[in-house]
């Protein structure tokens, strides 16, 4: 088994490290103090993303993205994932479904968003419907050859600066028929309804939206009628895989400013990572970070190489997701221990990846629900997923 990196890969790594360092890093204190950043700065970013071909990471050349494989991607989310305030969600990556989409609607959605030029949100949760989407009250009801959406969302990530949403609805209200739709945010009946404040600082917003009689047209259905659930469910597997690669990367940065401080911070006549107390936090952080990454990494591979079927990505994805993001809660709140009454100063990065990782145990399924997902595997397809390997 040949676990190193190819040299392609290594250099798209250590590009990813140095885009991190001169392009994110350096607002983060900024995005906290400012919760967000100026347009001005975005701008700045967006330019930088471009001029380093990071934009569109998950999508193919012949759509405008840079065609990374998921271990590539993985290579690049966990340097990104380092930086506070989601800077990681300034380079832009169009919602993975949006491939599924018509010539027509690669030209009107897809090619712009990998340009830069659009911006998508996914609007999926409501208030009565997170973990169960089957009770979304979001109906799109047939008129005049279209569609009629009505509903709310809830929690809606970059709806600030989305121009247009992907819209799960229910066609005909029929929970049979869950469709996603194409809906631009400046269609009469598209409204802000709030903008919650989180637990994080996010560079952007979530808010919620109303959608009030919005008149679409046939055109604008994503895929299928009924197909919805198998484009949310290709876009879940993506981004559980990419917020586990992020979540190892705030882990070790977490570790490394940990240990640094740790090695100089002196009480009762020694460093205090002398002190096993202080010490032995330190190991636990190095060794879940290794069985963290080994995982993550060896799913990504897999995957890149194409040798996992759909059904086992998925089991494989959520055992990542779930994995990485406890981890990183609990490398996080030992990195926030390590530095004392520092660690819970927002000026300190690891006070900030320590609010920051909270959400991942969240979004995207949670944690209760990844594991629902690993039992579904387990009662009906047995072990092999998750100890069939090596092959
Ligand atoms: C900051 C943020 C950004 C988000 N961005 C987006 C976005 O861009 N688009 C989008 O559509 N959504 C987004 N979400 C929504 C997110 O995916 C949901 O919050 C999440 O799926 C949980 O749903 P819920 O909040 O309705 O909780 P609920 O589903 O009501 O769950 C409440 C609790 O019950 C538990 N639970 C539910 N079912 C089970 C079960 N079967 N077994 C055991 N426990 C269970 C849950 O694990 C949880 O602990 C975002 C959320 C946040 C906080």
């Amino acid at each position: 088994m040949d676990l190193r990196l190819t040299e392609e890969d290594r250099v798209l790594q250590e590009r990813a490290r140095e885009f991190t360092r001169r392009h994110l890093f350096p607002y983060e204190l900024e995005c906290e103090r400012d919760d967000g950043l100026a347009p001005d700065r975005l701008a700045e970013i967006r330019s930088a993303v471009v001029e380093w071909r990071f934009n569109a990471i998950n999508h193919a050349p012949e759509d405008g993205g840079q065609g990374h494989d998921l271990l590539q991607q993985t290579l690049i989310e966990e340097e990104w994932g380092q930086a506070t305030g989601a800077l990681w969600d300034v380079p832009w990556r169009p919602s993975i479904p949006l491939r599924e989409g018509t010539e027509a609607q690669k030209d009107e959605y897809l090619r712009p968003a990998c340009r830069g030029e659009r911006r998508d949100a996914y609007a999926i949760t409501e208030e009565e419907a997170g973990s169960d989407p089957s009770r979304i009250r979001t109906a799109a009801m047939r008129k005049d050859g279209g569609f009629v959406i009505t509903g709310e969302k809830w929690h809606v990530t970059t709806g600030d600066v989305a121009d247009f949403l992907l819209v799960h609805a229910h066609v005909d209200g029929d929970p049979a028929k869950p469709t996603v739709f194409f809906v631009e945010k400046d269609l009469p009946g598209v409204g802000v309804v709030r903008t919650p404040k989180y637990t994080h600082r996010f560079v952007f917003e979530h808010p919620i939206f109303a959608l009030d009689d919005v008149r679409v047209g046939e055109d604008k259905v994503l895929g299928e009628v009924g197909g919805g659930n198998d484009l949310t469910r290709e876009w879940f597997v993506e981004e559980r895989l990419m917020i586990a690669a992020r979540t190892v990367g705030a882990s070790i940065r977490a570790l490394d400013l940990s240990l640094a401080f740790a090695r100089e911070r002196q009480a009762f006549g020694k460093p205090i990572a002398q002190h096993q107390g202080v010490g032995f936090m330190l190991a636990d952080m190095a060794a879940e970070i290794a069985s963290e990454k080994s995982l993550l990494y060896r799913v990504c591979w897999e995957a890149a190489r194409g040798s996992l079927s759909r059904s086992d990505l998925h089991a494989l994805a959520a055992a990542v997701k779930l994995v990485c993001s406890e981890t990183a809660g609990r490398v996080l709140d030992r990195a926030v221990q390590v530095h004392g009454g520092r660690g819970y100063m927002r000026e300190n990065p690891v006070e900030r990846l320590w609010r920051e990782v909270r959400v991942d145990r969240i979004w995207e399924g949670t944690s209760e629900i990844q594991r629902a997902i690993l039992l579904n595997e387990l009662t009906k397809r047995g072990l092999q997923a998750f100890v069939g390997w090596p092959t």
